[in-house]
């Protein structure tokens, strides 16, 4: 039936996401090296019919024409993406609200929305032939990285702050990784990551560092338009560490709109961090950190990134969105995480149970209206903090 679709990718060329600068496609890219900047993927997507162009697949590949593998039998899937958005009732109703709804990305091969950007740079990894990788993580992103890596056979090196939780680490060894463990928070493990890179030719997958794991985390904004039959919802809360989601959904909908397909007006984004770490709120309220920044871990492993590579772009999601940026504290997670699942019958991740949190401070603030359409993210799996 679908013998006539179109398969392959509508990728031109990389560009720096500051000047401008083209970037070759066809080769192994870091960083814009310009502007020391991220790099990002662009397609020629004009005169093209989004519901022609799906491919045939019920994964975050059915979007492959947007995504920058140029021969499909390199993708290394387990079958991330197409994830469920559900209606939290209960919830709509006790803030009086028109329609909140859940996005679930817990039920991702291991365990969260990291395998969206993993499944997409492992298999681009394999089409530029890159053998070994590297990767700094607070915890989900290692996991992922080593499940396709075993796919895919690459070898795989995972770094990780020492005090993160055994089940995260057990995975990255039982996929066959090298498990390195260091002291402090993904900025100590970044710096040991380069180090390996720097001796031994491994490909470094560090956050917004590379271009491809955008691309793959892209997907979600996608889903999202198509699942709200591309009427998009008022307003989607979102837990930012490096902020690949928020910068990827956005992504996804301005080419979205580069193709026509969808209308009305975008959502106001909202960045979620936890008070221990919080960069992004900072910079987002008073334009600086402050001189006595001192960021903490928090049992919100996703969000404790000190020093994002890619703050500019966050900040322009949140300034062409007319979003926000807020935090919530590590107790407010903890109540989240129940309240939620005893009233809806869903474990959110403490970063998921932050969107929530930070929802009902914007309601109470009025910052959300009683009729807006409101979306959480929820990136990964209650069971892997344990
Ligand atoms: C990595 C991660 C985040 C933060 O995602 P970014 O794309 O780095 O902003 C949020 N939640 C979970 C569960 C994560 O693993």
């Amino acid at each position: 039936m679908n013998n006539h679709r179109f398969n392959g990718s509508l990728i031109t060329h990389l560009v720096c996401s500051k000047c401008n600068t083209f970037f070759d496609h066809q080769v192994v890219q870091t960083f814009a090296t310009c502007c020391n900047v991220p790099l990002s993927a662009a397609y020629d997507l004009r005169n093209q019919s989004i519901k022609e162009i799906i491919a045939n697949d019920y994964s975050m590949w059915r979007y492959r024409f947007a995504l920058p593998i140029l021969d499909s039998s390199n993708i290394v899937s387990l079958n991330e993406g197409y994830t469920p958005i559900t209606e939290l009732r209960k919830l709509s109703e006790q803030l009086s609200n028109s329609a909140i709804f859940l996005k679930d990305e817990s039920v991702n091969p291991t365990g969260s929305f990291k395998a969206r950007g993993l499944s997409m740079g492992v298999s681009k990894a394999k089409e530029l032939g890159i053998k070994r990788m590297v990767i700094p993580t607070a915890g989900n992103a290692g996991g992922a990285m080593s499940a396709y890596c075993a796919k895919a056979g690459i070898e795989a090196t995972v770094v990780m702050p020492k005090h993160t939780a055994d089940t995260l680490k057990d995975e990255c060894r039982l996929y066959g990784a090298n498990l390195i463990q260091m002291d402090g928070l993904i900025d100590a493990c970044g710096k040991k990551a380069r180090e390996i890179a720097a001796s031994t030719g491994a490909f470094d997958m560090s956050t917004m560092k590379e271009p491809y794991r955008l691309e793959g985390k892209k997907t979600l904004g996608y889903e999202i338009a198509e699942q709200f039959n591309w009427v998009l919802p008022d307003i989607i809360v979102y837990p930012a560490g490096g902020g690949t989601g928020l910068i990827g959904i956005w992504k996804a909908f301005k080419e979205l709109i580069s193709m026509g397909a969808i209308k009305g007006l975008l959502p106001k984004m909202v960045l979620v961090q936890s008070d221990e770490c919080s960069p992004m709120v900072h910079l987002f309220k008073d334009g600086q950190l402050p001189i006595n920044y001192s960021p903490k871990p928090s049992a919100a492993l996703g969000l404790a990134v000190p020093y994002p590579f890619a703050t500019a772009m966050m900040l322009e999601v949140l300034k062409e969105s007319n979003g926000i940026a807020l935090t919530v504290t590590e107790e407010e997670m903890e109540m989240g995480v129940e309240a939620i699942a005893k009233i809806e019958g869903v474990l959110l991740s403490p970063e998921g149970a932050a969107t929530y949190k930070a929802t009902q401070k914007l309601f109470e603030l009025g910052w959300i209206k009683n009729t807006d359409k409101v979306l959480l993210v929820n990136t990964g799996s209650w069971y892997k903090y344990r």
